[in-house]
């Protein structure tokens, strides 16, 4: 595997890390095939700080002085585990912030959101989804970054379909969702380590949703929205860890002064 996806399904989140179930119950069952009950309240720690209600940061850290807009040819859409919804530490949602045209459905298991079936169907769009290439019973559906560059040659729009969740979480959305077997895959093939604080990595490779998206838009091109975006991600990192220890980040980090000045 190349570098994917963040989160490891056991270790040290910071919210989030009682067992994750208890958050919605059935787990990531909508037609309650497996339910389950909340073994116990989920109370995250982290509870009871002051958030921003935009950013949701803790107030004390508030990231919304650093909200950069960026145009990008290509898009992202993000296929978000149920249970990744519930967490602060997703960094999906940091791609949607700097990026307007960014979608975001809930995954289901059994059908797909019906905007995103439409989407699917609608030619103006060539979409990929995100996965390591390291199984040999899709090979035939593996394609390069040429393949982006090649649809925006023809005029259309390329789409990152990156899973949304844990590890585990995003090989079952890939195995588990017929409405995705027809699409090409695309493995991000990068040397980038991640530098996400917030959840522990398996290893150094494994992104996260927002540094896949980084590097997905500076191969496929889009080099400054990959700039606005790597420097919106550092900050609500470097905030985000800073809130853990209750310590305002002061004075202003060079990602930090690089977005604010783009706003002017
Ligand atoms: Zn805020």
């Amino acid at each position: 595997m190349s570098a994917f996806d963040s989160s490891v399904d056991k270790g040290s989140f910071f919210e989030g890390s009682v067992n994750d179930r208890s958050v919605v119950g059935s787990g990531d069952s909508p037609a309650n095939e497996h339910p389950r009950p909340p073994r116990r309240e989920f109370k995250a720690r982290g509870s009871f700080v002051t958030r921003c209600d935009s950013c949701q940061l803790p107030a004390l850290n508030c990231l919304c002085p650093y909200q950069v807009k960026a145009e990008s040819h290509a898009q992202v859409w993000l296929l978000t585990h149920p249970l990744e919804h519930f967490k602060p530490t997703n960094t999906g949602r940091l791609i949607r912030d700097v990026i307007t045209t960014t979608r975001v459905f809930t995954w289901y298991r059994v059908a797909p959101d019906a905007q995103l079936a439409a989407l699917l169907d609608d030619s103006r769009y060539a979409p990929f989804v995100i996965f390591p290439d390291d199984q040999p019973d899709y090979a035939d559906r593996v394609v390069g970054i040429d393949a982006v560059h090649a649809a925006k040659g023809q005029a259309r729009i390329p789409v990152f379909i990156i899973l949304d969740g844990t590890w585990r979480q995003a090989r079952r959305m890939f195995r588990k969702s017929a409405y995705l077997d027809q699409l090409p895959v695309l493995p991000l093939s990068t040397e980038r380590e991640t530098r996400y604080r917030l959840r522990k990595p398996a290893s150094k490779a494994h992104l996260c949703t927002a540094e896949v998206a980084i590097e997905l838009l500076r191969q496929g091109g889009d080099a400054v929205a990959a700039e606005v975006l790597d420097d919106y991600f550092e900050v609500f990192n470097d905030s985000y860890a800073a809130s853990r220890l209750y310590h305002k980040i002061d004075p202003p980090t060079a990602a930090m002064q690089r977005l604010v000045a783009r706003k002017v």
